[in-house]
């Protein structure tokens, strides 16, 4: 199964994926995580993925791209996947749809963690990660409002969205996902 999980940031996608991979047996991949740890590598992605992650703003679509080229490459992701913070661009979104047809693996499902600003704002005050300041969470939010929301679209366009409400219990939540993935084992 190859599922790709969007919603904002603060929505609960990092938490909730740890149990979907568990549960599921997916290769998680998560861009944030794996641009995170090439930036305290101080690799050359990570060197020039920093700025943009200090401002709140989306790395450029060739270096994301790349890093997630990279990791399908993998025996792991062989079994299924689950892509967590990416694709966030419409680019990135016809990229994946390219490199999953070259392998003859489309993705099944696209998951979509709703959950409304003003409640994402409270969370993401409360978490403390060295993004987390006011300035830099308005900026991530116009980010993904601007950038990632149209991927709803696309992906509704495909027929494979399937909405959530992140609203609720991490059990609650992940019960409703659970209803949702459990129709495409
Ligand atoms: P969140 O969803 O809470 O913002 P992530 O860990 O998914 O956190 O991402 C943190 C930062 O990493 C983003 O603000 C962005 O700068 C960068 N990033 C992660 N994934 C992508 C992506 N697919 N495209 C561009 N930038 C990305």
């Amino acid at each position: 199964m190859r599922v790709v999980f969007v919603g904002p940031p603060g929505a609960g996608k990092g938490t909730q994926a740890e149990n979907i991979v568990r549960d599921y047996g997916l290769y998680h991949l998560s861009t944030g995580d794996a641009l995170r740890a090439a930036v305290k590598a101080q690799t050359p992605i990570g060197i020039k993925a920093d700025e943009y992650m200090k401002a709140g703003a989306l790395v450029p679509d060739e270096v994301v791209i790349g890093v997630v080229v990279d990791a399908l490459e993998g025996e792991q992701a062989k079994s299924g996947c689950l892509l967590d913070g990416f694709p966030r661009t419409i680019p990135q979104a016809e990229a994946l749809d390219k490199i999953l047809a070259e392998k003859n693996a489309p993705l099944d499902v696209v998951l979509e963690l709703s959950v409304p600003d003003e409640e994402l704002f409270k969370r993401l005050a409360s978490r403390g990660r060295a993004d987390d300041n006011p300035e830099v969470i308005k900026q991530r939010l116009v980010a993904y409002h601007g950038q990632t929301e149209p991927l709803v679209g696309y992906y509704t366009k495909s027929g494979i969205l399937r909405k959530i409400d992140g609203l609720g219990t991490v059990e609650e939540i992940y019960d409703r996902i659970k209803t949702v993935l459990d129709e495409y084992k």
